[in-house]
């Protein structure tokens, strides 16, 4: 197979073209270094709201260690953060606060809801709290779980990286006119929570 320094794997190209060369510094788009870049930088805020929140803690902890994608510091300023990680249930009072976050939150800007209260009211179903936070920002992942460990709330965030490298996530959002509403597996070896989303509409109807 013929590769050649500093441009790779040139077999294809007689067939493809210009798109069947390996990625180099030649034929890198901007597009794709920004994509890169924005899962290499991706700064959550300081926002947990209840149990969840000390397993979001643990997973910035040395033990699973956030910093291998640089996202040790949870920043304390929303305008210094680009990631939601919704850790909790909401209660109704939390809810506007939680939007006033969010709106300081830098663009483009992403959101992980982080378990069943906080995806869909869990075991909460009361008037006090939120029945799924999607009603107050837009979420682009959920992490199922009571609460999910690290290595659920890690799978989470991997998968967040993955479909805005690959461009999907803007695909979704604009599908679903909301956030990308990604479900991902639970990870860490507790059993499964069934995760119901979309409970409110289907019970109004
Ligand atoms: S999902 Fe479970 S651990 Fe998380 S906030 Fe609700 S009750 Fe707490």
């Amino acid at each position: 197979m013929p590769k050649l320094p500093l441009i790779g794997d040139i077999s294809r190209v007689a067939d493809e073209g210009l798109e069947g060369l390996d990625h180099n510094f030649l034929t890198g788009k901007i597009e794709d270094l920004v994509k890169w870049s924005r899962t290499r930088s991706m700064w959550p805020a300081t926002f947990g709201l209840a149990c969840c929140a000390l397993e979001m803690m643990a997973t910035g902890a040395a033990h699973y260690d956030l910093a291998r994608w640089g996202m040790e510091v949870f920043r304390a300023s929303p305008r210094q953060a680009d990631l939601m990680i919704v850790a909790g249930r909401v209660s109704q009072k939390m809810a506007p606060i939680l939007r006033q976050v969010y709106d300081q939150m830098m663009e483009p800007k992403w959101v992980i809801s982080m378990g069943v209260c906080a995806s869909s009211g869990g075991m909460f179903n009361n008037y006090a709290l939120v029945q799924g936070v999607d009603q107050i920002v837009p979420v682009d992942v959920y992490a199922p779980g009571c609460p999910p460990g690290p290595e659920t709330l890690m799978h989470a965030i991997l998968q967040l990286h993955e479909k805005i490298e690959s461009g999907e996530i803007t695909q979704r959002r604009d599908q679903r006119a909301g956030g990308a509403g990604l479900i991902v597996e639970q990870r860490d070896g507790q059993t499964a929570t069934k995760m119901i989303l979309g409970q409110r509409e289907q019970t109004s109807g």
